[in-house]
């Protein structure tokens, strides 16, 4: 028998072998791709160009590292970052800036939820972004996963669901950005509602929704009257982050 075949076959089956123990080793990144997943419109598979934050923006990712926020009960911020991308960690919790928000205000965030084929409903990509701690714009998986109306992406969740679902697909970058005008208060009393408008990937999906309540589920609870900070959710998914800068609105 030749004997160079048979050592090119030897290192062959050996390579073969390692790089299969390397894929048992290191599961999948829930960002890879999305395997079959049916897709709509090419635009769906297409990220969102980033934004960085302009002149004179409030940086509240700053793209290095977890200091301008802490957990929710005061103490290190326990998320991490990734090649410059703030990712949830499950288990780790909610997270708050350290920034407490006085004022209307615009605010980008720019946001990616992981293919989780096996999940449905409200267990794909949850998350959510907090206006002043209280009121949760909600980030979850809505490509071809149904869940009830005030629950999907771009709900104010348990208020409001978003006019038009303008989700893309799992794991590619989409971008809300939202004008929250807080409540108006005499004596500490509220006057006038606070209002949210949304527009998400381009597409305007709240005008001016009037936030009914003081807090929607999981809400940091408190006075509507005084400054908050922005709050991401921990709902258990490794849900990523990239951009977020608020823009202070001139009332
Ligand atoms: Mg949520």
């Amino acid at each position: 028998m030749n004997r160079i075949p048979l050592c090119a076959a030897l290192a062959a089956m050996l390579l073969t072998g390692a790089a299969g123990l390397a894929d048992e080793a290191a599961p999948a990144s829930p960002y890879a791709g999305t395997g079959d997943l049916a897709i709509d419109k090419p635009e769906d598979k297409v990220d969102v160009p980033p934004v960085p934050a302009p002149a004179g923006a409030i940086v509240i990712f700053n793209g290095k590292d977890v200091s301008d926020w802490t957990s929710k009960d005061g103490g290190e911020c326990k998320w991490n970052v990734v090649d410059g991308v703030l990712q949830g960690k499950p288990g780790a919790g909610d997270i708050l800036t350290k920034h407490q928000f006085e004022g209307g205000y615009k605010l980008h965030v720019e946001f990616r939820v992981p293919y989780e084929p096996n999940n449905h409903s409200q267990g794909r990509g949850n998350s959510g972004v907090y206006l002043n701690s209280h009121w949760e714009v909600q980030v979850l998986d809505s490509y071809h996963n149904e869940t009830y109306a005030d629950g999907a992406c771009g709900a104010i969740y348990s208020i409001e669901p978003p006019m038009v679902n303008a989700a893309k697909a799992p794991t590619v970058w989409q971008a809300y950005d939202i004008e929250f005008h807080p409540a108006k208060c005499e004596s500490g009393k509220v006057v006038e509602r606070p209002t949210v408008t949304v527009i998400w990937n381009g597409v305007k999906v709240h005008d001016h929704t009037k936030l009914t309540k003081d807090s929607t589920p999981a809400g940091n609870g408190g006075d509507i009257c005084q400054p908050g900070p922005l709050k991401l959710q921990d709902h258990g998914h490794p849900v990523q982050f990239r951009n977020i800068w608020t823009v202070p609105l001139k009332d």
